[in-house]
């Protein structure tokens, strides 16, 4: 499932390509097709992104909701439109005498238009989100050092912290020693303000980068200049052994994903 980086760069990206232009909306599958219809030959006045949640504010005062979930893709498509094929649940293209744009949706686990009432109850639930100027990170904190769930629970639950997903939980929790079933209650609140801290820094590089990078070129001895391999990329994630102590790194399952860890650079 993409992190929430991922997002605000399609937010970013296609925002770019569509917003302030009129937007021809359709459902070739036909899932969506009732509510394309409503916004179809509307403009698109922006596109934003809260966690893993994208919101698409149409002229017509209604918005767009759309999560990709684990299997949402999208594909973008410069100049003459591709064919139509497969479960193509939601198609914008470009209505104007510019460039033409046409990018698709396929295998969302979200995809509606409604009232902008829907979009606020959607937000309401979510925590802040480390990407976004208005997040407030005491509610965050808060939240994780009050809690007896797990710090790897917490970290996933996306009313705690909008935005993170599995690599970055495991690797913010290697780097602060915590334990992926130590119990929030039993985090400190420094601790708890350094991982928020290590969030936003991670997300905001992994925007940027547009790909997931946590280690330190120089601890890993990886040369400047030089591309570090995806599978070079991570602390813990994905990995065998760990970078620093050589130590096995082992997982566990915590909110039904697996966790990476090292025993021994995070005892508990
Ligand atoms: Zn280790």
């Amino acid at each position: 499932m993409p992190e929430g980086h991922t997002i605000h760069r399609i937010a970013r990206d296609h925002g770019r390509l569509l917003v302030g232009r009129p937007i021809r909306v359709s459902s070739p599958q036909g899932r969506f097709a009732a509510d394309a219809e409503r916004v179809d030959g509307a403009t698109l006045d922006r596109i934003e992104a809260y966690g893993k949640h994208l919101f698409y504010w149409w002229s017509t005062g209604e918005i767009g909701h759309v999560h990709l979930g684990l299997f949402g893709k999208y594909r973008v498509t410069m100049g003459e439109p591709p064919e139509p094929k497969g479960a193509l649940r939601m198609r914008l293209q470009t209505a104007d005498d510019g460039d033409p744009v046409t990018i698709d949706l396929r295998g969302p686990t979200a995809c509606t238009v409604a009232p902008p009432d829907e979009r606020a109850a959607i937000v309401e639930r979510l925590g802040p989100d480390p990407l976004r100027r208005d997040a407030d990170p005491e509610r965050a904190i808060t939240r994780l050092t009050r809690s007896r769930r797990a710090a790897g629970d917490l970290l996933l639950d996306q009313s705690v912290i909008a935005g993170l997903g599995n690599i970055y939980r495991a690797e913010i929790l290697f780097l602060h020693g915590i334990h992926p079933q130590r119990p929030g209650t039993k985090c400190t609140g420094d601790e708890a303000t350094s991982m928020w801290d290590m969030s936003v820094d991670m997300l905001r590089a992994g925007l940027k980068a547009n790909r997931i990078v946590t280690v330190d070129r120089d601890e890993i001895g990886w040369p400047r200049g030089r591309r570090i391999p995806r599978d070079e990329a991570t602390y813990v994630y994905q990995r065998d052994v760990c970078v620093r102590c050589g130590d096995g790194i082992r997982t566990v399952d915590v909110a039904n994903r697996t966790c990476y860890y090292c025993p021994t650079d995070q005892p508990g």
